[in-house]
């Protein structure tokens, strides 16, 4: 099938509450949706959700790369999927979550050319999947509410942010611990706020409340201080900010510097990196968990179908689009139910459309044919 136009749209994520990590407070994401057109009326529709901290990337420089990668797909034949995948993963260094939209409209298209889920298309491997929820640095009464509230919502994982005040976090885990018993379990996020002595220091403090992982304790690019950390821990570690591709997942191995990796789509370029990473991890004996930035309901979509299709992932953290006012699509959200994320019965990525009402059209790309003059 020829990808015959690709539409460029611009929408806002608005939170119902704002989300507080170590790196800092937002409310809202500006994201990027395209939509390939096919022929028969087919279409993939996938999102970028830029964050400038972690990827470098903003609404702006997504735009600004949406030529050169259209460019790259228009009149493109999906029989061969990989060699468009190639082009566009290959055409310039960094730009993930650009990409990532890319990738994933092209994986939501071809496989509802192939009448199948996404997760079927990629080959399958269970039909649902555990998703902790996180809950952001807040005060300790609001967490323990926020925890009560999840518990009765059937959540069984729960991922706490700390890495702002030791004293804090403390507290705060103590009492969501408290509340939650053993009905969840729960693992933390420092999101890079300590160095790697006073991260080991911290997680020796962490134990007693029975955290079963910590993610990402140390900056990024530290990978033999958080093989420090590792190697002095007595929970597991899992690496988030510190892979985004398939050659940092190597470098974590060869530092045998994390028990697990976060993957998201957004570092990751899309889903062809996201298969990479994973199968690095698992020849390494490495678990996947699979994350996100701020996505709404075609980033988290594409996120649960990498998962519903890899052995490799253990567990999710794909919560971002059940706490927000609108998710940029006509039907709301894939299903979150006991805890759990599962695919509608829909092939593809299983949803309708970007809602118009809430994107706007930016850019739109045909492919030009020529005609013969005779
Ligand atoms: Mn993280």
């Amino acid at each position: 099938m020829r990808i015959k136009k690709v539409e460029i749209f611009t929408g806002t994520i608005h939170y119902a509450e704002p989300f507080k990590i170590s790196l800092g407070t937002s409310d809202k994401s500006d994201e990027v949706i395209v939509k390939l057109h096919g022929e028969d009326g087919l279409f993939g529709i996938g999102e970028a959700s830029p964050t400038l901290r972690i990827t470098g990337e903003t609404q702006e420089s997504v735009l600004g790369v949406a030529d050169p990668l259209s460019s790259k797909i228009v009149g493109s034949d999906t029989d061969n999927l990989n060699l468009i995948l190639d082009k566009i993963h290959n055409s310039f260094v960094g730009n993930t979550s650009a990409k990532a939209a890319f990738d994933i409209a092209l994986y939501d298209i071809v496989s509802k050319e192939n009448g199948k889920q996404l997760y079927k298309y990629l080959g399958g491997y269970r039909d649902k999947i555990l998703t902790d929820v996180t809950i952001g640095i807040m005060g300790t009464k609001e967490a323990v509410e926020k925890a009560e509230t999840l518990i009765r919502k059937g959540v069984k994982r729960i991922k706490i942010k700390v890495g702002i005040d030791i004293l804090d976090d403390l507290k705060r885990v103590e009492a969501i611990r408290s509340v939650v018993g053993d009905r969840a379990d729960l693992f933390i996020d420092a999101n890079q706020a300590w160095k790697p002595k006073e991260a080991v220091s911290n997680i020796n403090k962490f134990e007693v409340y029975g955290i079963d992982l910590v993610e990402q304790p140390v900056t990024a690019h530290d990978v033999k201080g958080l093989a420090f950390v590792r190697k002095n821990s007595p929970i597991p570690i899992m690496a988030d900010e510190s892979v985004h591709s398939p050659e940092d997942a190597i470098r974590i191995v060869e530092e045998q510097a994390a028990d697990m990796v976060n993957i998201k789509l957004m570092k990751a370029g899309g889903i062809s990196g996201a298969i990479r990473i994973a199968a690095i991890s698992e020849a390494a004996g490495i678990g996947n968990m699979v994350g996100c930035m701020m996505e709404g309901a075609v980033g988290i979509g594409a996120g649960i179908h990498f998962a519903l299709a890899t052995k490799n992932v253990k567990f999710t953290d794909l919560d971002s689009d059940v706490d927000m006012k609108n998710t940029l699509t006509a039907n709301k959200i894939l299903p979150f139910r006991d805890g759990f994320r599962q695919a509608t019965e829909k092939p593809g990525i299983g949803l309708e459309d970007v809602d118009r009402k809430e994107v706007k059209l930016v850019k739109t790309f045909t492919k030009v044919v020529e005609r013969k003059s005779f």
